[in-house]
């Protein structure tokens, strides 16, 4: 701590403040916190700052003359963005960068001073602070599948493990975990592939979504309330309060200075790791580090596992008949391309982490042809999707589509025993300008729109009239910058320093939230 977003969204605000300036002076007031002697700290003053950079969870200053400031945060250091000259608090501060017209303060609340400042020339110097994990916003599900796999540990220790993915630590780990249903303490090796590609999106969204909260938190001003624990988490700092997903309470595992945090229900099949699993097995004997209990547990032979199920399977007795109690998505296409287009097949890619996907064809386009079929044999077409998935099937069923698809869906909740509506863009306005909100007014199914902000076949104050409306629960995700096919633009995610893969992921996380409380 502080972990990716929170060094992200130091590096925004800094980046809108120091970037050009000229770095006036530097006053070191602790003298353990300059953990560097050549270049002399000195050569850095009077230098301009010319961009900046996150090295895993250290702060670069890239300054005139291949000069880098490298700044380590650590557990409690934290920057204060002050008037020019502010003084350097006794205790706490650590150092302070003069430029012409504010303070950058360094202070580091915690008897035990782990913060540092390293000045290093040339990019080769820059390169050993480098612990070398990759870049989990940037990395594909080959790049990421192929780190943690590299070697065997759990997941906490692999995720939170510098050498292999940068920036994660104690907090983000516990949510990224809890988000994708895996417990703390599965063996990386156990893991298949769609439990990787999970864990994958997991820690896109997880990451992503934290990121923006926390940039819209700070409002343009300089980030104050840069903490690990934050009621808006799902279980880091959560320990006996509900997990807002099941409701069970949260558990925790304490070892040395940090602790883990995750969900029973969701993540570990009901057990309990520590109270009872672990300690009848270590006799009482803690483990200190991650390490320590890697080895104790390799020792012992103690096998714990993730569910193999998602928790919709272990939660309801009633629908314990393994295999059957599946959710069932019925995806349906949108006017414009089949259920085999690109697009569709990275969607069903998406859903299928949250349940059985099926689709079809409408018959236009079985036939081949460009203009939708009447409404009513677009019905009766998905009447029969939907017949035809039913047959064996015993799980919550949730009617998914994209645009046209989306809508269609909706007609049939009317009179199908459906426990969800999905409505990946749901076309409000048709081109001719017509309302399409007579069926949501009277639907009675639950639903989510996952709606693009500039899509002009849904504008969103209009979408939030009829929602006021409707009787149905809805909910809606809207994707910044998103147009009807809920695609972002390549210079609005450079500005927010986003993938389009985190939007996307994004929106997954929100459906999955979605149908947690609706459809399991
Ligand atoms: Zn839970």
């Amino acid at each position: 701590m502080p972990e990716l977003p929170d060094v992200e969204v130091y590096l925004r605000a800094l980046g809108e403040r120091i970037v050009g300036q000229t770095l006036a002076r530097i006053r070191v007031a602790s003298p353990f916190v300059l953990r560097s002697f050549d270049p002399p700290l000195r050569a850095a003053e009077g230098k301009t700052v010319r961009g900046l950079e996150r090295l895993g969870k250290r702060l670069v200053w890239a300054l005139d003359d291949e000069l880098f400031l490298v700044i380590h945060l650590m557990i409690a250091g934290r920057l204060k963005w002050l008037a020019p000259g502010a003084a350097v608090p006794k205790k706490l501060g650590l150092a302070a960068f003069d430029f012409p017209a504010a303070t950058l303060l360094l202070t580091e609340a915690s008897k035990k001073k782990r913060a540092s400042i390293h000045l290093v020339r040339g990019r080769a110097a820059l390169a050993e602070h480098d612990p070398g994990g990759i870049e989990p916003f940037g990395a594909s599900l080959d790049e990421f599948a192929a780190a943690l796999r590299r070697e065997n540990h759990t997941l906490k220790r692999t995720l939170t493990d510098p050498h292999v993915f940068s920036g994660i630590g104690n907090a983000y780990s516990d949510e990224i975990l809890h988000r994708a249903r895996l417990s703390p303490v599965t063996w990386t090796s156990r893991l298949d592939d769609g439990e990787v590609a999970r864990l994958h999106q997991a820690t896109l969204a997880v990451l992503g979504e934290w990121l923006e909260r926390l940039d819209r938190e700070r409002a343009g001003g300089f980030p104050e309330k840069v903490t690990a624990f934050r009621t808006e988490m799902a279980v880091h700092g959560r320990y006996k309060l509900p997990c807002p997903t099941c409701g069970s309470p949260v558990q925790r595992i304490v070892r040395g200075e940090s602790e883990m945090n995750y969900c029973p229900t969701c993540q570990t099949g009901g057990k309990l790791l520590a109270d009872r699993a672990l300690s009848r097995l270590l006799h009482g004997d803690w483990p200190k580090t991650l390490e320590e209990m890697d080895e104790m547990k390799q020792a012992s032979g103690l096998k714990l596992r993730a569910p193999a199920d998602p928790p919709a399977a272990e939660e309801a007795p009633k629908r314990r008949a393994k295999g059957k109690s599946e959710r069932l998505i019925l995806f349906a296409h949108g006017a414009g391309a089949p259920s085999t287009s690109p697009w569709m097949e990275a969607w069903v890619a998406r859903l299928a982490t949250l349940g059985k996907v099926v689709r079809f064809d409408y018959p236009y386009i079985a036939a081949g042809k460009k203009l939708p079929d009447p409404q009513e044999v677009l019905v009766e077409a998905h009447r029969a999707a939907l017949a035809k998935a039913m047959l064996g099937h015993r799980g919550p069923i949730v009617l998914a589509g994209k645009s046209l698809g989306g809508r269609m869906g909706c007609q049939l909740a009317l009179e199908a025993p459906v426990a969800a509506l999905v409505c990946l863009g749901y076309p409000l306005v048709s081109q001719s300008g017509k309302m399409r909100d007579e069926v949501l007014v009277a639907l009675r199914t639950p639903i989510l729109f996952v709606q693009g902000e500039r899509d002009a076949l849904c504008p969103l104050d209009k979408l939030e009239a009829v929602r006021r409306r409707m009787q149905a629960p809805s909910e809606v995700h809207v994707i910044g910058d998103g147009d009807h096919s809920l695609e972002t633009s390549k210079a609005w995610l450079k500005r927010k320093r986003l993938s389009q893969d985190a939007v996307d992921a994004r929106a997954l996380a929100a459906i999955a939230a979605f149908l947690d409380r609706h459809a399991r």
